[in-house]
């Protein structure tokens, strides 16, 4: 199992693209979130990723920075179509499926009309575990304040990975991502300095709680709380030059396990 980092900033984020990353296995590829534009085409190429060869995609929750670059993996799917193509199995909560179909039909009524859909939906459910790619996925609510998010556990029956979308870890999850092989955690920014970063008129802190994001020094201490044994930090600002650098001798500072910040083209082999 390998994790294949396309972007992995926050919505204001416009170097290191957004959310966005394929779970691997063997040649098989299943898309995690899609980032927030059509940088996701160019970031599919660049890691030699053909688009023709995905076809499982999933959506955590509907914010920009996770579900509009499908609309262009879509249109691109489509326009590939052809008789060896695959249909594509769509994942998400029913919440996610129904808001994401509406913004379809608005958006790619025209395109998809040309060639039919070729979209399975799969309303996938709290606690429900698939075999996607030959991986088990067991699917999560995150507990998410702002809006409804889900993320899940894969495992391929020796390491697991925990995906809990981008808002800080709710305690409802402790228990089920307690001891965990990799956790993916978002974490915004290190400290203080961000503040100036962010333009903020509140505290850092006040920003934080409000947006449900973590710092850093948050997350590593959750991770270290939960015996976790290799902490994934994305969701982060672009702004700094030594980002991965700083983001990791932060988290030092808290946690003794491994400590990975990808940037995007970054690949995690699971191990
Ligand atoms: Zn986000």
């Amino acid at each position: 199992m390998k994790l294949n980092f396309l972007g992995v900033g926050t919505a204001s984020a416009t170097k290191i693209y957004h959310t966005c990353f394929t779970i691997q296995n063997n040649n098989e590829h299943f898309l995690i979130d899609s980032g927030g534009g059509v940088e996701i085409l160019t970031n599919l190429k660049k890691m030699n990723i053909d688009i023709s060869g995905i076809n499982h995609v999933f959506l955590s929750h509907i914010h920009i920075d996770h579900c509009l670059g499908m609309l262009w993996f879509l249109r691109k799917r489509n326009w590939q179509s052809h008789d060896g193509l695959l249909p594509l199995n769509f994942y998400g909560s029913k919440k996610v499926l129904d808001d994401f179909k509406k913004v379809m039909q608005v958006l790619l009524k025209k395109e998809f009309a040309k060639t039919g859909t070729l979209i399975n939906f799969h309303e996938i459910s709290d606690g429900q575990t698939i075999n996607i790619i030959g991986l088990d996925f067991k699917f999560l609510d995150t507990h998410a304040k702002k809006d409804e998010m889900f993320g899940f556990i894969a495992s391929d029956g020796h390491k697991k990975v925990a995906f809990v979308g981008d808002e800080i870890l709710k305690n409802e999850l402790y228990d089920t991502v307690r001891d965990i092989d990799f956790l993916m955690l978002d974490a915004l920014c290190i400290g203080k300095e961000n503040k100036n970063v962010l333009h903020l008129r509140e505290s850092l802190e006040d920003f934080l709680t409000r947006t449900q994001h973590s710092s850093v020094k948050t997350a590593s201490l959750l991770a270290k709380e939960l015996n976790i044994k290799n902490l994934i930090l994305f969701h982060t600002l672009d702004n700094y030059k030594l980002r991965k650098f700083r983001y990791k001798n932060e988290a030092k500072k808290y946690f003794n396990g491994k400590v990975f910040v990808p940037n995007k083209f970054d690949k995690i082999n699971i191990l």
